[in-house]
């Protein structure tokens, strides 16, 4: 029988959230510390666990048939792979930093300097489209510290919080790029292993839906129910169902995570009461 090889980052910031994704999803595995590779008991999957930047070639390769990385790696290794999907989590981005103590007026301060990162492809299309010329040094790690031992004036790195650069005197001038994981795949999976991948796809679909949105129930005043429903639009329509209390009804239904607050606001003076809210496991249209 086929089996979809999924490569997934083995210790690091992927780790812990890819594998979630995958218990989500009700996929089962065993990732015990130390396996390299090992095959789920419950869905046509095989996993392999790499070195994050090894996974892209692997996938362009097709020795594994998709795998998870950040967007920075897979677009700076410009492998032949398609993104699948973007998974939402490790989000960071990629910052230019100097010196605290130094001015900054803008990117042509960075002409003829030399700028320290571990995503020269990345900084370099950033320079040209910019009109730079710099002198990049590519290191593998560490490269907040390039600039107190003197071998960049700037450094170009993956920024979360921005406490790494603090730490190290830097302040982050420019950011260059956006990154959040992502699922990359082979250009040219069988018909067998992309009918798998498309039900992996369906339930990431599920589960990610089911994130952004919240179940909610209600009470409210019969009176008020055609402006509530109004803002309730729901997987249909709500549910209404008449309460104990003649003149009064119990509205449920489901609300969107973006505009959560508003939509809660709007409810109260709509004449919403009571109002419960709970976090919803999967959701399927
Ligand atoms: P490996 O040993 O597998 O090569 P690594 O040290 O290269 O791991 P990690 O630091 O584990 O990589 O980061 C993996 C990915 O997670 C990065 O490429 C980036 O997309 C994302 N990432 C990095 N730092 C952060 C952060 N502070 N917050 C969120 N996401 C991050
Ligand atoms: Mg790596």
């Amino acid at each position: 029988m086929d089996l979809l090889r999924i490569a997934i980052q083995k210790s690091g910031r992927l780790s812990e959230d890819s594998l979630n994704l995958f218990k989500e999803c009700g996929i089962k595995f065993d990732s015990g510390t130390g396996r390299l590779k090992t095959t789920s008991n419950n869905f046509p999957a095989e996993f392999l666990f790499l070195r994050d930047d090894d996974i892209p070639g692997y996938v362009e390769d097709g020795v594994a048939d998709i795998g998870i990385v950040g967007e920075n790696v897979h677009v700076e290794t410009g492998r032949h792979v398609e993104v699948v999907k973007k998974l939402g989590f490790s989000k960071c981005r990629l910052s230019i930093a100097i010196p605290r103590g130094e001015s900054y007026g803008g990117v042509q301060e960075l002409q003829g300097k030399a700028i320290a990162t571990s995503y020269p492809t990345i900084l370099g299309n950033f320079l040209k489209e910019n009109g730079i010329t710099a002198d990049i040094h590519e290191i593998s790690g560490s490269v907040e510290i390039a600039p107190s031992i003197g071998l960049a004036h700037a450094v170009c790195d993956i920024v979360s919080s921005g406490s790494t650069l603090l730490a190290n005197g830097l302040k982050e001038v420019e950011v260059i790029f956006r990154s959040e994981a992502v699922m990359i795949g082979s250009e040219k999976l069988s018909d067998a292993k992309r009918s798998i991948l498309s039900k992996l796809l369906f339930r990431i679909q599920a589960v990610q839906t089911a994130k952004n949105n919240k179940y909610i129930v209600l009470n409210a005043p019969n009176a008020s129910l055609p402006e509530i429903i109004g803002l309730l639009p729901g997987m249909k329509s709500p549910t209404i169902v008449p309460l104990g209390t003649e003149g009064w009804s119990a509205v449920h239904s489901v609300l969107s995570e973006e505009d959560f607050w508003d939509k809660i606001d709007a409810l109260r003076s709509a004449g919403a009461e009571g109002i419960l809210v709970v976090p919803i496991e999967k959701m399927i249209y």
